[in-house]
């Protein structure tokens, strides 16, 4: 089997904007998706996809431009040799930076490679490993009072957890965090993101609200870069550090490890280096306990690729799932991907479950007709 070509589809957003902090620089981000529509010889097409966060599209069709230039390093070559393919656009990737271009490419490898021997992509990583439950990022900016409503709904869907967004000062971390913890329903834990905001000393301040409320863990507190600041946090904080998902490929895992950084690993699988670099991960921090609980908060067949690495990954119970709107009656149903005809089959179940699609591949299929609908370029 041969590669012909590599196809970028950029869609529009099927959601709102989501407002990230960051002081000066926060900003509105959405998803628009970049499906990799990889096309062989023998008629399987392969699809993998990444996303991009600037509501215009801009941003999705320069990378779209960038996939399509690495797509042709791939034509005439087997594309089910999946590690040999990931390494060889890796030479060119690192210098280039396209890590959304290849790991797009690199979903899509693994689903040809599952559509060809008639396998679900987890039944290629070594089989499922035991049970998976999604908690919910819930991204919308509200008061407190209405985040403890929102909890309850929730709570009695099954999430085990639900992530807040943070990094909005001291003061007003110090409240939300207070207040919606102590107002949390049975069962329901709580975590928080702050999306890399904080110096050291102020997220050392926010931490220490986080571990006396018992908080699940303390996403990207401080920037990714600061390994040393994190495994400061991480050594004299109970709440436990997670980061990961502005990471590239598994090679940062090495000197995070070393320093005993985090106890949460976090790879964002449109952007780490699809299914190869995030699984990879995972067998890096298995050995030292540490948790995978994949950056998933995205569209459809990324977000089933994520689901098959999880599902496969001993160091894996956890992944997430995101919860966009307040109007859905069900969170648990999937809303991000309506162009592809099967995103149903991505649901959280009651209790909190989630299963990868057990279709050959990554499972899910295009709907062309809703594609030109939402299609960019
Ligand atoms: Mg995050």
């Amino acid at each position: 089997m041969q590669i012909e070509q590599v196809e970028p589809v950029v869609l529009e957003s099927a959601i709102g904007t989501v407002s990230l902090p960051g002081g000066k620089n926060a900003f509105d981000a959405t998803v628009t998706p970049v499906v990799a529509k990889v096309h062989t010889d023998e008629g399987v097409v392969g699809l993998g996809e990444t996303y991009l966060d600037d509501p215009s599209g801009h941003k999705a069709l320069t990378a779209a431009k960038g996939m399509e230039a690495l797509g042709h390093e791939l034509e005439g070559k087997d594309p089910r040799d999946v590690v040999a393919r990931w390494h060889e656009l890796y030479v060119h990737v690192k210098r280039e930076g396209s890590f959304r271009a290849l790991s797009a490419i690199d979903e899509a490898l693994w689903d040809i490679k599952g559509k060809a021997s008639g396998k679900p992509v987890y039944e290629l990583l070594g089989g499922r490993v035991g049970e998976l439950k999604a908690y919910a990022t819930f991204p919308l900016s509200k008061p407190a009072e209405q985040l403890i409503e929102d909890a309850g709904w929730l709570a009695d869907k099954g999430f085990p957890t639900m992530k807040i967004v943070a990094g909005h000062g001291i003061d007003n971390d110090t409240e939300k965090i207070t207040t919606v913890a102590e107002n949390l329903p049975d069962g329901l834990g709580l975590a928080i993101d702050s999306n890399t905001t904080y110096t050291v000393q102020d997220a050392m301040r926010v931490g220490e609200v986080a571990s006396e409320h018992g908080l699940e863990w303390f996403e990207e507190p401080v920037s990714h870069t600061n390994v040393q600041g994190m495994a400061q946090l991480n050594r004299d904080l109970s709440v436990p550090i997670s980061a990961y998902q502005n990471n590239l490929a598994h090679y940062p895992a090495v000197d995070l490890l070393e320093a005993n950084a985090l106890e949460i690993y976090q790879p964002a699988l449109d952007f780490v280096g699809g299914i190869t670099a995030a699984d990879r991960v995972a067998t890096m921090i298995e050995p030292y306990d540490k948790k995978l609980v994949p950056h998933a908060f995205g569209p459809a067949i990324n977000y089933s690729a994520s689901l098959h690495v999880a599902a496969a990954s001993p160091a894996c119970s956890l992944i997430e799932f995101g919860v966009y709107s307040d109007e859905i009656d069900d969170p648990g149903e999937y809303i991000a991907s309506p162009y592809v005809a099967n995103q149903t089959d991505i649901y959280v179940q009651g209790g909190g479950t989630i299963e990868p699609p057990d279709e050959p591949g990554l499972g899910l299929e295009l709907d062309d007709e809703v594609v030109e609908e939402y299609r960019l370029n």
